[in-house]
């Protein structure tokens, strides 16, 4: 199927784009689920060679700095895969396109990243069992399933966190995702089109946290990347899930206070120019995750967000 062209024009015409990649896996490993976010490094190669016939690709932190987004794109890779610099930096490289990588402390440090717990307690039918042990520690909407009351910014991180881990204790569960994060100083390359920018310590719903917790989350963080001299660091903060209900005005307050100068949303909206947007562009900067498996798709996905945007 031929792929329309002047559509991805006429979106350059009008808007910035900031992709946002997660992991980049030939194949999905089953421990992280079906609904995990993967790209394969094909595709993100043809994807990113195929933009760059209408965008020009900055990385995140000139991309926040423009006065106009029309026409730029960046790249953005949350979490921490390794697959990013494994298969990913090799595409960067041959495409000359700059990318970002948003870290955790906590799952660089080996620690496992509490989604990852979730998801075991899932694909391991274990819900029932948590559930009654918890049922009445958690607020709930009906039909809220476990996988989405336990990112309600209503049921506090830390606490939901807590719950889950004395469970999994308990069950003598030992999860092992960890091998699928970045998690050395050694693996952090130096290279002049890689970046790395803060993503909080835990990945906690910031807006579930109360004022000295959200606060801890982002500049611990901060001092965590400070620390990684020799690397081109990112000062842009991407707010976990990054959604309207997992940050607030603390959280965007904080951020700039800890020395960020903008924050990463995951809204699946473009970038349109500063005029029409009553935000300053370079404090709240708008993402798009496309699931798209082929560029037909990720044009419609992109003209579509264009529209809604
Ligand atoms: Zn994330």
């Amino acid at each position: 199927m031929k792929v329309d062209k002047s559509l991805v024009r006429n979106v350059a015409d009008h808007c910035g784009v900031v992709l946002l990649y997660h992991g980049l896996f030939d194949e999905v490993p089953s421990e992280l689920g079906g609904e995990f976010h993967n790209t394969t490094p094909e595709f993100l190669f043809r994807q990113l060679e195929f933009l760059s016939q209408f965008f020009r690709f900055v990385s995140i932190d000139e991309f926040a700095a423009a006065d106009d987004p029309r026409g730029l794109a960046a790249v953005t890779a949350d979490d921490g895969y390794r697959g990013i610099l494994d298969r990913g930096l090799k595409v960067f490289e041959a495409l000359g396109i700059p990318a970002a990588l948003f870290l955790n402390r906590a799952i660089f440090e080996g620690g496992v990243f509490w989604r990852d717990k979730v998801r075991a307690i899932i694909t391991t039918d274990q819900v029932g069992d948590f559930e009654q042990k918890f049922k009445d520690k958690f607020v709930t909407q009906p039909n809220q399933s476990f996988y989405r009351y336990t990112k309600d910014p209503k049921n506090n991180s830390i606490e939901v966190v807590n719950a889950i881990d004395e469970f999994l204790s308990e069950r003598g569960d030992v999860q092992n995702s960890s091998g699928y994060y970045l998690k050395s100083p050694q693996e952090l390359v130096a290279h002049p089109l890689i970046s790395y920018g803060s993503h909080s310590v835990n990945h906690y719903v910031m807006s579930s946290l109360s004022t000295d917790q959200q606060w801890r989350e982002i500049e611990d963080n901060r001092r965590f990347l400070k620390q990684f001299e020799n690397v081109q660091k990112s000062d842009i903060f991407s707010v976990p899930f990054g959604g309207d209900q997992d940050y607030n005005n603390l959280t965007c307050d904080m951020a700039i206070q800890s020395g960020h100068t903008g924050l990463l949303l995951s809204r699946n909206r473009l970038q349109k120019s500063k005029k029409s947007e009553r935000q300053k562009i370079s404090l709240s900067i708008e993402r798009m995750m496309s699931r798209a498996t082929d560029m037909q798709s990720l044009v419609t996905h992109l003209s579509e967000t264009a529209e809604r945007t």
